[in-house]
Order: structure tokens, then sequence, then C-alpha cells
């Protein structure tokens, strides 16, 4: 069966050394293998306590990320994309220093609204930072997911489609399509024909529902997405995500568009979406089995 991790999101609004501890505590009891590091801010993070942390709960661990519209490889600006590459290699040490072999996420812009589709110039700075950001990954071991998000959140790429020609453009061997079925759902036209298209470049997965509550709570149709997985015989890490300003801090549940609350318990949550993973990856096993696709 895949790893499955969960976004230390759920458990925590930083990443300081208390709260990494409650994080690894919590993902292991909750039946996890891996623990999600989003490298937002990474100020307070002490990165040898992590990786020691993780490795007494026997975690493994992915890094996550956006970039900022201050520091966008997506941009027309020579500085502001700068300033973004800085932030990518910053998070390649970062990630390959605590043992990561996944550094994710919307790499390639800020999350957030923006006003213009993405220009050829744009494009073109966010593949060639990538690339060189790729090569550097690659001496660390570590693989660059291309998170693809819905609209409202990056202007640079929102279907699966466009994430292949977006990691054709790059061209390195360690950069791979990253789903997340709470943006899926919004731009997709399905959840299974994006999984079939990325075969063996699909390298990473958010589980979310569309509101990004409990999973089985929404409308996602999460049978035929994982019967999909199972199809390409998919093996890599599967992530639960899931947001509460319980939890998360008030300018992070700002970018990300918490403006109410689908739980308040994280444990009953984690719990509930481990075994509810468990049950459709089994479910979809069995199945292409028995009558082979
Ligand atoms: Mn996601």
């Amino acid at each position: 069966m895949n790893p499955l991790g969960i976004h230390a999101l759920v458990w925590a609004g930083d990443i300081e050394p208390s709260s990494v501890e409650l994080a690894a505590r919590q993902t292991r009891a909750a039946g996890y293998q891996f623990l999600e590091l989003s490298l937002h801010d990474t100020t307070q993070l002490d990165v040898d306590h992590a990786r020691t942390t993780l490795a007494e709960h026997g975690l493994g661990v992915a890094c996550s990320r956006g970039l900022a519209f201050d520091a966008d490889i997506s941009s027309d600006d020579p500085a502001v994309v700068e300033r973004g590459a800085r932030l990518l290699r910053e998070s390649v040490d970062v990630a390959a220093a605590l043992g990561a072999r996944n550094l994710c996420g919307a790499l390639y812009s800020a999350l957030g609204k923006y006003a213009q589709p993405v220009t050829r110039q744009g494009y073109a700075n966010a593949v060639d930072v990538l690339r060189e950001v790729a090569e550097e990954a690659g001496r660390c071991g570590l693989g660059l997911g291309i998170e693809v998000v819905n609209r409202y959140e990056t202007h640079v790429l929102n279907t699966a489609a466009q994430a292949l020609r977006f990691i054709d453009a790059i061209g390195a061997e360690n950069v791979y399509v990253h789903l997340d079925t709470y943006h899926m759902n919004i731009e997709e036209t399905d959840l299974v024909q994006p999984v079939l298209d990325c075969g063996d470049r699909l390298g990473y997965i958010h589980i979310g529902e569309n509101h990004r509550g409990y999973l089985g709570a929404g409308s996602i149709a999460f049978g035929s997405f994982f019967h999909a997985l199972q199809r390409i015989d998919y093996r890599g890490g599967i992530t639960f995500e899931s947001f509460s300003s319980a939890v998360v801090m008030p300018g992070l549940c700002s970018d990300l568009a918490v403006w109410r609350n689908l739980w308040s318990d994280g444990m009953d949550l984690a719990v509930s979406a481990r075994a509810f993973m468990q049950s459709h990856l089994r479910a979809a096993a069995a199945t292409v089995r028995q009558v082979g696709s």
C-alpha cells in the first residue's frame, strides 16, 4: 500500500520545535507513515531537531510550499523572479537537510488570485528557474512535484494536461506532477483521465474534499480517483490535506481562504481520513486484481 502522509497544518500552525514534536507524535498516533511540512515560513524551524524528532517517531517527511507575489518566478520582473528563485533554492536546502525526497506544491508562482493570465515571458522564466532548481535538487536526491492548483490560486497551470506541458518544457527527470483532488474537482473534466494521462509522471498526491474538511463528507468521487491510481499502479505518497482556523494562523488562513471551519478536532479528522484512504486503496486494489483494470 502507498505511504500515507498528513499535512502538518492539521496539527499546528507553525513548525517551531514544540509544534514539530506535537505534529510528529499525532501523525504517528493517527497511523500515518510521513508528515508533510510546509516551508512557507522556516524562521522557527530547527532542521536538526525536526529530523531527529521525525526519526524518533519512525516517520518520513515531505516538504511543500508556494511562492509569494513579491518572490515569484512566473513574474516578468527579473528582481521578483530572482527572489522567487532564492526561496526555491533555500527550500531545496531545507528539504534535503530534513531528509525529504519530495519538495512539492505551487513551486512556480505565488499562491493567490492573479488579475491577469501568465505572460509568455513569465512562463519562460518559471520554466528556466525550475530547470536550474531541479538540477540542484537532483544532486540532493530530491524530486520536485509540480502541484496543479485551481485558477483562484495560480495563473500558470490549472490542469494536469497543462502541468505535463510545463514539465516537458523543464525537461528534468526529477520533476513530476503533483495532483490534488480539491483542485482537480474545480478544474478537471473528471478525476480519472488526468491520472491516466500522467501515468508514471505522477509523483505525489494531495487528498482533499471539495470543502477541505472530512473526507467522505463532501461531493468528490474518490472511488473513481483511487481506481485510476490503481490502474496506473501508482506507488508514491498520498497526503491528506485539510485546514481549519482552529489550527492555522490568521495570515495563512487568509491566503488559503479558510473563512469557516469544517472541524475542530484534528485527531478525529486525521484518523477518519486515514481509514477512508486505506479503505479506498484496498477496494481499488482488490477490484483491479479481480477484473484486470
Ligand atoms: Mn494541495
